[in-house]
């Protein structure tokens, strides 16, 4: 078997376009233009290039975007009063805080005082309580983005036996619960997980977000199986230039799998696509 390629570029790009499309009608119907508000503390380089992508496709769509860089040195006291006076503009519908923060912040902490309707991640406790208790919540963008992807290969997930790989509050668990509120079956594996290959052969989805480079291999996988990996590693190339690559060995998984998602090109690309669907729903929201 040589699986399909699911292929997320592609896919982010229709749901871009369907963001455009919302603007507008918004606009049209309200005078009202979606903002994000993105803050970033400190110059972490992989964060400068998100952040970057954030705010280009964010205006590329029609939003508004409001870039706020704090230095790396920035008190606790004075990101909580920028969130707070971001949380009082009207022109401001969505806020993310761009993680991970300097040792000195608590991120959590952080998060809780984004206002929860404009959440747009999805990560303050009452959206994840809304997620875990169906009601309706921002939905963390990473997991979104794959269910949306499995949805386009597989809309009939009830009842499919499903395995999370990680546990982290902005992949493994949001994406568990998003399965388990599709009535799958969820195993979520972390590092403590005994025979992690064995509970891979059970899944007829498998979700691998463990940041492993090229862990899994053709030999865990249930033939047929939908693969998800949202892992993104940097490996060492002969060449010096180095490579992305996923948690998943896609060449050898693509031998036994059903579908696969590429790195890069699957999950990556919707992640930036949902927030901005976030933000036009978080922008709707405020003006119903
Ligand atoms: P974390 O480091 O927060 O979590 C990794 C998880 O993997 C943990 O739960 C850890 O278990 C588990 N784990 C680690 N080693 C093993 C192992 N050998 N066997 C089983 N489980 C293991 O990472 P994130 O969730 O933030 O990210 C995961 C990957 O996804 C990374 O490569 C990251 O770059 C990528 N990513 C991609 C995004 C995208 O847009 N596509 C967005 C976010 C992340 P334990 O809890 O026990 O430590």
């Amino acid at each position: 078997m040589i699986a399909a390629r699911i292929d997320g570029k592609e896919f982010a790009a229709r749901v871009r376009e369907e963001v455009a499309q919302g603007v507008k009608d918004l606009q049209a119907s309200h005078g009202v233009t979606p903002g994000l508000a993105v803050v970033s503390v400190g110059e972490d380089p992989a964060s400068q290039v998100y952040v970057r992508n954030k705010l280009k496709y964010t205006k590329a769509c029609g939003m508004n975007s409001f870039h706020r860089a704090l230095d790396a040195d920035t008190s606790r006291r004075s990101l909580l009063l920028l969130i707070e006076s971001l949380n009082k503009d009207p022109a401001v519908h969505g806020i993310l805080v761009q993680l991970p923060l300097p040792a000195h912040l608590d991120s959590r902490d952080v998060i809780q005082t984004i206002d929860c309707s404009k959440d747009v991640d999805g990560f303050h406790t009452s959206n994840v309580g809304d997620l875990w208790t169906s009601g309706k919540p921002f939905i963390p963008c990473t997991p979104l983005g794959c269910l949306m992807l499995l949805k386009s290969v597989e809309p009939n997930i009830t009842g499919k036996n499903a395995v999370v790989i990680g546990r982290s509050n902005i992949v493994g668990r949001p994406m568990a619960a998003l399965l388990l509120n599709e009535s799958a079956t969820v195993t979520i594996a972390h590092s403590n997980t005994k025979d992690l290959p064995a509970i891979c052969r059970q899944a007829d989805i498998l979700v691998a977000a463990v940041g492993r480079p090229q862990m899994i291999k053709a030999d865990w996988i249930k033939p047929g199986a939908i693969i998800l990996d949202v892992g993104i590693n940097r490996i060492e190339t002969p060449d010096g230039r180095g490579r992305l690559v996923g948690d998943v060995d896609f060449e050898d998984v693509s031998t036994v799998a059903g579908a696969i998602t590429p790195v890069p090109g699957g999950p990556g690309p919707m992640t930036i696509a949902c927030l901005l669907a976030n933000t036009l729903e978080a922008a709707k929201r405020a003006v119903s």
